[in-house]
């Protein structure tokens, strides 16, 4: 059952905010419900268990024009992955974190190689260890 866990910042480390599954009736899908929650928030930190789909993407590179949005995907529930498939680059090695900013898309995977985290980024707390549904 996708869901996600959303989290705000503190400056220095991450919060627990609010969190959504898909399977709730929802007409829309965790993250973006997530998201709306979150909506003054920025950083956003969202650990889920599936990767967003096409539409869901789309909307989160819309959103992190104003918003840096950092999603870490843990397991690939609902096989969304394969909306991702050219940015993976053929590989899949979970957990990937996405990082969402200015209406790009930085995909970074647990295998070497992998792009630099963007800059702007820089400052934004680690995440390693926040993992829980
Ligand atoms: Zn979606």
């Amino acid at each position: 059952m996708p869901e996600c866990v959303g989290h705000k910042s503190n400056g220095a480390s991450w919060k627990q905010k609010s969190t959504s599954s898909a399977t709730l009736g929802a007409k829309k899908h965790a993250e973006l419900s997530v998201m709306d929650e979150l909506d003054a928030e920025n950083p956003v930190l969202l650990i889920q268990d599936a990767f967003p789909c096409s539409e869901c993407h789309a909307t989160l590179l819309t959103k992190s024009a104003k918003k840096k949005i950092i999603v870490k995907v843990e397991k690939d529930e609902g096989k969304y992955s394969m909306d991702h498939a050219i940015a993976l680059g053929g590989r899949l090695s979970l957990p990937v974190t996405i990082y969402y900013s200015g209406g790009v898309a930085t995909y970074i995977q647990s295998v070497a190689p992998n792009p630099a985290v963007p800059v702007a980024f820089n400052g934004v707390p680690g995440f390693a260890n926040l993992s829980y549904y």
